[in-house]
């Protein structure tokens, strides 16, 4: 082994000069500072985070505004997604928190989104939140 500062060949101690790791002969360690020879590996914890779907607090109109375009009334839409009319009425009004399930099936038979995807798609959440949505809808569902 050789320094690897100035490349005499020799016992070689470990030394950090200016933040780098160097093996070097005790000629050259005065320029380091002394490491221990043995450094534990410092390695991060993972922790695993459990990604659980969050569902648009705004699925309520999403859902009402895509059956309005199919103009599909409540009772026809349930038949169609396979649910109930009365879980369907209870779900636009917001009475009724949707199921990951049945959003998943409805994001996939109506091509909406009802999930909050911002976290990981790398949009923006304002954008997301804001998608297909109007102001007037908000007031609407409030009002019934
Ligand atoms: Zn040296």
């Amino acid at each position: 082994m050789n320094c690897e500062l100035c490349g005499a060949s020799s016992s070689l101690v470990r030394v950090q000069v200016e933040g780098v790791l160097l093996n070097v002969c005790p000629k050259c360690a005065g320029f380091g500072k002394a490491v221990p020879q043995q450094r534990p590996q410092q390695r991060p914890i993972k922790v695993r985070e459990e990604k659980i779907p969050l569902i648009l607090p705004e699925y309520s109109a999403i859902i009402r505004q895509k059956r309005e375009q199919l103009g599909l009334n409540q009772e026809d839409f349930a038949k169609k997604i396979g649910e109930k009319a009365s879980l369907l009425h209870k779900i636009e009004v917001g009475e009724v928190q949707l199921g990951v399930d049945l959003a998943k099936r409805l994001e996939r038979m109506f091509g909406i989104r009802l999930f909050d995807e911002s976290d990981y798609s790398g949009e923006k959440p304002a954008k997301a939140k804001s998608e297909g949505l109007t102001l007037g809808d908000m007031v609407k569902i409030r009002r019934r």
